[in-house]
């Protein structure tokens, strides 16, 4: 008798190990390959797995095994793409079937679609031949139209041995917004393509910044298959170009975080553009932080890695500056015009503020000051369009009595309802709540004492809409936030009116201020910069100063030599803050290396690492009592000292969301290995008296974090 075929495979739930399978290859038609995904039999139903071994015995009886049902007509995923999940699944404390399975497209994932697919493939080829090329082709500079410190740059990058030898790079290119880095790092990827089997990623924060960079991308390219992978693509579309990249046909694959996660066979350099963004950290499931992981593709894989940013993240610096990575300056703007000048505007002075006896004191309040008010005139009058930025969408951040205490706060959530006027989320205004999605009719009365005048608080950007209206009536308003750009057909057709020049005013929040390259923006301004200073988190003024840096990139892009590039008014109570001064002087060095300094003061990261421990239960108290209990066991065991600090276990930052009650536990040290050694000790331990990841005895549930990003 032949030996029989055993294979180990994954799937995606938080049980530790594989499951043994039968192949039966006569039956299946071919011998198993790992990377292979199937279709098994489990527990009463069915599930999906991935091959991850195979083997001709078990330590399960093989009489008790079942068969391997059904194969998809996916080739296996490449060994270069499993060695990084199974690291991914280690390093973030995940199952691996966790950690691949959500990464492949929901369209491979159904089995009844594998004996169709290969029609819908043929579909999508046919309609991508008849897709027309891209009429206008902005962004394309060829090499011998890159300035001095470009070439520079890409001379650099492609180095002394050119693009031949294999072998790993990490490589930061820092230089201010508009100093040509995607013209470099497009030029330095169409070098590499010049070998034909060459694959290449490009990895892009945000979706509303995929659109204008892909036209960019496709200009370079106009003959390349492109695989464009973002959650903004419908799935039968993100399944061919995920097929289209593990084939190997498409040679560039461009898309946000889970692009990172993509099988690509022939991987020969990897780009991550705007390295700083904390979009690249997944924020569920496992909580992978797509750079961190294309950085060990890159080490992994033997190929360079670029990090390109204006405002690297504060561990990506500190490596440069070390010589750990390599280290690019492009230092001038590519188009000529000098940087904005910034502006603070102290909005507790009362010079900055109307005055009751002003004529031109605009009926709406608003958070627009005098100051900010006579630059916006003065804009206008140039023919240029400005951008005012805040960062809160809705009409009001909350609603509230004005005959008692009450304040629109959502029933499920420890956060308030947003008052939001009609059109946005619905015909009527409604209150509506940014965590948990719950939406409410407005109350007529004040639900605890029955008073009828109920007043908004605060401004968001329907409110700040309509009091730009009215203080320049003649002026074209245009709002963009995430519920105008649902209304039209997506942020693209609003960025486009922008564009096309046919608004003079555009309001919103920072989603404008993502990656387009505006020709005439002439002001940009911040109005609640202040509320996002003070937060808890330690991150906080990294992440403002990254945002404020991008902001002032807007404005005056195409200025002509020499000439200022536009202004940029920052609304502020504390113009001494070292975020606001050092913006400034554009000072992007001195920010890093003053928080550099509070950071190693304080044993923060990059001086130490940090993993989290999240629960969440129906009460606060319970939810704190259980990561207490962990916390007291890891005492017991002698896991707590000073290499390794375990800090007490606090509410959330938003401590109720739909109903659970949630809390964390903060574990930090210098040691990267100590801290995981710790965190798997705490999966075991957990996952040993939990059914998943809710614990059997007290219904909690829990999820470990490695370096989470907001704390
Ligand atoms: P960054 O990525 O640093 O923000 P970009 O590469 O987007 O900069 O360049 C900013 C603007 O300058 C774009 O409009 C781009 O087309 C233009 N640009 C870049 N390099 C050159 C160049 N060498 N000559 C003229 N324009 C350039
Ligand atoms: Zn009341
Ligand atoms: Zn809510």
């Amino acid at each position: 008798m032949a030996k029989p075929i055993v294979v180990q495979v994954v799937i995606d739930k938080p049980l530790s190990q594989g499951f043994d399978y039968l192949w039966d290859a006569e039956k299946l038609g071919c011998l198993p390959r790992v990377g292979q995904l199937l279709e098994l039999p489990f527990g009463r139903g069915k599930e999906l797995g991935l091959l991850i071994n195979v083997s001709d015995h078990s330590q399960y009886e093989l009489s008790k095994l079942r068969n391997v049902e059904n194969l998809s007509p996916l080739p296996p995923l490449d060994q270069g793409l499993l060695r990084l999940m199974n690291f991914a699944s280690q390093y973030y404390v995940h199952t691996l079937g966790e950690t691949i399975m959500p990464s492949i497209p929901k369209m491979w994932r159904k089995p009844e679609n594998w004996v169709k697919i290969p029609k819908k493939l043929q579909n999508a080829a046919n309609k991508k031949n008849k897709e027309k090329p891209t009429a206008h082709v902005e962004g394309y500079i060829t090499v011998d139209r890159l300035n001095e410190g470009q070439t520079n740059a890409l001379q650099q990058l492609i180095g002394e041995s050119g693009n031949t030898r294999k072998h790993f790079r990490a490589i930061l290119m820092q230089g201010q917004t508009g100093s040509g880095k995607t013209a470099v790092f497009l030029n330095w990827l169409a070098s590499i393509l010049k070998n034909e089997a060459a694959q290449v990623l490009l990895l892009v924060p945000e979706i509303n910044l995929t659109p204008q960079l892909e036209r960019r991308v496709r200009a370079y390219f106009p003959n390349e298959t492109l695989a464009v992978l973002h959650s903004g693509i419908t799935e039968n579309k993100r399944g061919v170009a995920w097929y289209e990249a593990m084939t190997g046909k498409a040679r560039i694959i461009l898309g946000t975080r889970l692009a990172a996660l993509t099988p690509i066979p022939n991987l020969h350099a990897i780009v991550v553009d705007e390295e700083h963004d904390p979009s690249y950290k997944q924020q569920e499931g496992t909580r992978y932080s797509a750079r961190d992981l294309a950085i060990w593709r890159a080490h992994d894989q033997k190929i360079p890695i670029l990090l390109s940013s204006a405002t690297p993240s504060l561990e990506t610096w500190m490596a440069a500056k070390a010589g750990r990575y390599e280290y690019i300056r492009l230092d001038q703007r590519a188009q000529g015009a000098q940087l904005p000048k910034v502006h603070l505007v102290n909005s507790r002075d009362p010079q900055n503020q109307f005055s009751p006896g002003d004529k031109d004191r605009p009926q709406t309040k608003s958070l627009i000051t005098k100051t900010l008010a006579n630059a916006i005139t003065a804009n206008l009058q140039d023919g240029k369009q400005s951008l005012i930025l805040i960062n809160r969408r809705g009409y009001a951040p909350v609603l509230s009595c004005s005959a008692c205490t009450w304040l629109s706060v959502c029933a499920q959530c420890s956060s308030n309802m947003v008052m939001h006027k009609a059109g946005a989320l619905g015909k009527r205004s409604v209150l509506g709540c940014h965590h948990c999605g719950l939406v409410k009719p407005i109350p007529r009365f004040c639900p605890d004492c029955g008073n009828a005048d109920l007043k908004t608080l605060g401004q968001g950007t329907q409110k700040l809409e309509d009091a730009i209206e009215e203080m320049w009536p003649t002026a074209r308003v245009l709002r963009v936030d995430t519920d105008s750009s649902r209304k039209s057909q997506g942020a693209e057709t609003l960025f486009q009116e922008i564009h096309d020049g046919n608004v003079d005013i555009v309001v919103g929040t920072q989603m404008i201020a993502k990656g387009h390259d505006y020709q005439n923006i002439g002001l940009v301004a911040v109005l609640d910069a202040d509320s996002r200073l003070y937060s808890s988190d330690f991150r906080a003024a990294e992440r403002l100063f990254a945002q404020l840096v991008q902001v002032a990139g807007r404005a005056g892009r195409s200025g002509t030599d020499g000439q200022i590039g536009g202004d940029v008014y920052i609304e502020t109570q504390y113009p001494e803050a070292a975020v606001y001064q050092y913006l400034l002087r554009h000072d992007v060095d001195g920010f890093l290396s003053h928080i550099a300094r509070e950071r190693e003061e304080a044993q923060l990261p990059p001086y130490s690492y940090q993993g989290l421990v999240h629960a969440e239960a129906k009460t606060l108290e319970k939810s704190i009592q259980f990561l207490s209990a962990l916390k007291g066991r890891l005492k017991n065991q002698g896991l707590l000292s000073k290499e390794l600090r375990v800090y007490d276990p606090v509410p959330k930052a938003v401590m109720r969301v739909a109903g659970s009650e949630r809390a964390q536990l903060v574990i930090e040290s210098e040691s990267r290995k100590l801290l995981q050694e710790v965190l798997e000790k705490i999966d075991q331990d957990l996952r040993s008296e939990s059914q998943g990841r809710i614990s059997k005895a007290s219904r909690i549930r829990w999820l470990i974090e490695r370096d989470p990003i907001a704390i």
